[in-house]
């Protein structure tokens, strides 16, 4: 069994100059080198893709309600539009036979 110093690595460099370390683990590589961009960058682009599908979901749910109030109460006009002119047609009859009557 190799001696391995708490100075080296598991593949027997120091940290600071391993390569494999750094590809492996950026977070575990010695302080001192900007490894932590790219990985931020990765997760920022990954949590706005996750927040935009989320959003585009929500929005989609929300759009839905709205059309189907939008309809419900498209139909609620439509339905006292069409009384109130069956009304207002009646009474019109209504009026019309009664001069006529009289
Ligand atoms: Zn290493």
């Amino acid at each position: 069994m190799e001696l391995v110093s708490p100075t080296t690595c598991p593949h027997g460099l120091p940290p600071r100059t391993c390569q494999i370390c750094r590809v492996l683990e950026p977070s575990a590589a010695p302080a001192g080198r900007p490894g932590r961009r790219p990985s931020t960058r990765r997760g920022g682009l990954g949590g706005n893709l996750a927040v935009l599908a989320i959003v585009a979901v929500v929005g989609f749910v929300v759009v839905g309600w709205v059309a189907a109030a939008f309809f419900a109460v498209l139909r609620i006009v439509e339905l006292l539009a069409v009384a109130a002119v069956a009304g207002w047609v009646g009474f019109k009859l209504g009026v019309q036979k009664g001069k006529r009557r009289r």
